[in-house]
């Protein structure tokens, strides 16, 4: 870390650590999808390998980090510690395996892996086919008049950036099928062939993961919108998801995490209680802020600032877990 990298952390540990002693403990839980190995020009603001270390060794300095479980222990018994923050991903990314896993091992961190069972060795979650068609086409436009939108250009990376950010929200919400044909027809206007099937992990990476003393989650076999399918339809794709992940790592699987993950629009409470009674001990969403005692275990939210500069990024973390309501200029 730089000598402000350094100070910030050490500023943040005191201020929390005393805020910790007047205040019951806070659990921040941090979200990543995809750390790349090298930045990847169509996504600048995801993480690569060198963001991701200089992101893990802050957190490091300054933070108590634990599993989802141990979390879920804690804050079953009313013992949290002061600064405590849980590192979980979501999907099952084989960069997950790859890149991430050595530099939280280098740091002695460890983390929870919510794993969708579908794409596991060889499959391909159906954003990434959107975007590895729009990535690997040679056209200069694509006419995507059949789902209400303009003649798209895909001249620069900008274009092919918007051409997916239009697109993905098109489809995001259509039935499982209906999608499935969506990105079939795209990759066709695309004129793409093949498309990547080394994107998420293998059986066998999810095995040395668990190994390497990091928890497994259950994230549906499929990651559906659980809204946007019949009760029974989500009992399965939990169930199933979960008992996938139990026979590869050959132990339970007690955490989960809800697919997209914002109340009321990809889950209820209906699909709380179908988690409660399949028995796992907790579950997170993706709304944003910070998990104490008195919580639901069972929609404990989640939060992953922005910024590129360590300090304002460990700020926005720190309000996080002090539950401030102001934010911080990047
Ligand atoms: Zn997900």
């Amino acid at each position: 870390m730089t000598p402000g990298e350094k100070l910030t952390s050490l500023l943040l540990r005191n201020a929390l650590g005393f805020f910790g002693t007047v205040v019951s403990s806070r659990l921040s839980i941090l979200i990543f999808h995809r750390v790349h190995a090298v930045p990847d020009p169509l996504f600048p603001f995801e993480p690569d390998a060198q963001r991701f270390e200089s992101l893990m060794r802050f957190v490091a300095a300054t933070f108590r980090v634990m599993t989802l479980g141990e979390a879920i222990d804690h804050l079953v018994r009313d013992t949290l510690p002061p600064r405590s923050l849980v590192i979980t991903f979501d999907d099952g990314y084989a960069d997950n395996a790859e890149v991430a896993l050595p530099i939280l091992q280098h740091l002695g961190l460890r983390a929870t892996f919510f794993i969708s069972t579908g794409f596991l060795d060889g499959g391909r979650m159906w954003n990434d086919s959107v975007i590895e068609c729009v990535r690997a086409s040679l056209k200069e436009t694509i006419d995507l008049a059949a789902y209400g939108l303009e003649r798209l250009s895909l001249r620069t990376i900008d274009d092919r950036r918007r051409c997916i950010d239009v697109f993905l929200p098109r489809i995001k919400y259509l039935p499982l099928q209906d999608r499935l044909e969506a990105v079939l027809d795209l990759q066709r206007i695309c004129g793409v062939g093949d498309l990547p099937t080394t994107l998420m992990m293998s059986s066998d990476q999810v095995r040395s993961m668990h190994r390497a003393g990091n928890e497994i989650g259950a994230h549906t076999v499929n990651h559906p919108i659980l809204k946007a399918i019949s009760a029974e339809e989500v009992e399965c794709e939990i169930r199933d998801g979960r008992s996938a992940l139990e026979s590869i790592i050959d132990a339970p699987v007690n955490v989960f995490a809800y697919p997209n993950g914002k109340l009321g629009q990809d889950y209820d409470a209906s699909h709380v209680d179908i988690v409660r009674r399949l028995g796992f001990r907790g579950a997170v969403s993706t709304e944003p802020g910070v998990g104490r005692a008195s919580d639901d275990l069972f929609q404990l939210p989640r939060f992953t600032p922005w910024g590129r500069s360590i300090p304002v990024w460990g700020g926005r973390l720190a309000l996080n877990q002090t539950n401030v309501g102001f934010d911080v200029a990047s």
